[in-house]
């Protein structure tokens, strides 16, 4: 049952990630295998559910949930004759859509060539597999050989780019003087711009869907007298592809560079942990676990606690309806260090929120300033 219901949700997600994506979604299809079929992922009985349901709904396109290597792809693709898109192309497809910056299109063009290069390769050695890898030296061969060195000239020119912006990026970060910087981190569709937008006052693009921030934006903000700095990042999700993972290596700077971090939980999700768990793998891989940081579950108007897990809250009221005490006496608040719970949306909380906030940066700020003291 339980991973059942793992499974359910990773398909919840990937149909949002291609709702995102602008696709609409017929159909799903799952499959139990103790690993998956080297050469067609899924095995041939389901293989063969599937390729009857595309032909009958004339289906255009058929995404899977993992990674595929680039054999998987050709092999399925020749047996159910329509495109094929995995879990780390259709993450990319999504960023390119979204990126704004000039800085956000050169990495997202960056890990899409990253992507396409192995499968070009793969290509040509499959052709010559399948054609026995004679007669195959004409004009076929001299095509994938030059498609793979505009591939790599771009990629270079790409890195190349990359490198002059992280330089500039670097130096801006460096004159924004001393201070405290505070970062928002969190899964994805959190609520992160959001909040963004009610602490900062100002507009930052917010939306149901997955992705909706790529750039980092950077604010000055003011609470009681104290200046500090917020930057919204990049929301993270579970198998981000490791093309992603150090093409947005600056993206994650801001993190890096932060004094305090403000992980955003959206506590109405059925696997908020699990996400929890996703971000601060992506902070351990950063080295940012141990920076100081305040939990903030958000979305409390959208939850209800479960009835078999309601250890010390009433069913029948959401979570806006709790006092501060009474979310201090729940394992989220107890077992996850400084907690604070709020609706970004409809602002519950947001006075002791920024109370809080404003306590934690002016820790840091005396340090910095002591004749402030
Ligand atoms: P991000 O991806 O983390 O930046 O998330 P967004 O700020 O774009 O928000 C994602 C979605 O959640 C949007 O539809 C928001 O309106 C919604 N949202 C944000 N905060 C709250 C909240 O406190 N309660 C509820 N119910 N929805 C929220």
């Amino acid at each position: 049952k339980q991973t059942h219901e793992k499974m359910t949700e990773y398909l919840d997600e990937l149909e949002f990630l291609a709702y995102t994506a602008g696709a609409e979604v017929l159909k799903r299809f799952s499959q139990k295998l103790e690993r998956p079929n080297p050469k067609t992922f899924i095995g041939t009985g389901k293989m063969e559910d599937v390729a009857a349901y595309v032909e009958q709904h004339d289906v255009g396109t058929v995404i899977f949930d993992d990674e595929l290597t680039p054999g998987q792809q050709r092999n399925i693709e020749a047996l159910l004759k329509c495109k094929i898109v995995d879990r780390t192309y259709l993450i990319l497809d999504i960023f390119a859509q979204r990126a704004q910056t000039s800085y956000a299109r050169t990495q997202v063009e960056l890990a899409q060539y990253e992507y396409l290069l192995p499968r070009l390769v793969g290509l040509w050695t499959h052709l010559e597999r399948q054609r026995g890898g004679i007669g195959m030296r004409g004009p076929g061969e001299t095509e994938i050989e030059t498609d793979r060195r505009i591939v790599r000239d771009r990629i270079t020119l790409l890195k190349k780019k990359m490198k002059t912006i992280d330089k500039q990026m670097s130096t801006q970060r460096g004159n924004r003087g001393a201070l405290v910087r505070v970062a928002l981190v969190g899964y994805t569709n959190v609520g992160k711009s959001t909040l963004m937008n009610v602490i900062s006052k100002s507009k930052v693009f917010a939306e149901n869907k997955l992705f909706a921030t790529l750039d980092t934006t950077v604010r000055k903000v003011v609470i009681g007298n104290l200046p500090f700095l917020l930057s919204d990042t990049v929301g993270f999700i579970r198998k981000l592809p490791t093309q992603l993972v150090d093409s947005f290596k600056s993206t994650l700077d801001e993190v890096r560079e932060a004094d305090l971090l403000l992980h955003v939980v959206d506590i109405s999700h059925p696997q908020f942990e699990d996400h929890i768990n996703a971000v601060n793998k992506i902070l351990d891989e950063i080295k940012s676990m141990d920076k100081p940081t305040l939990m903030v579950f958000n979305k409390i108007d959208a939850y209800k606690a479960e009835a078999y897990d309601d250890d010390d809250l009433m069913v029948e009221r959401t979570g806006a309806h709790y006092s501060l005490d009474e979310w201090k006496e729940t394992w989220m608040s107890r077992t996850n260090g400084d907690a604070i719970f709020i609706s970004a949306l409809n602002k519950n909380n947001f006075d002791s929120f920024r109370k809080k906030v404003y306590e934690r940066v002016r820790e840091i700020h005396v340090t910095r300033f002591p004749y402030n003291e």
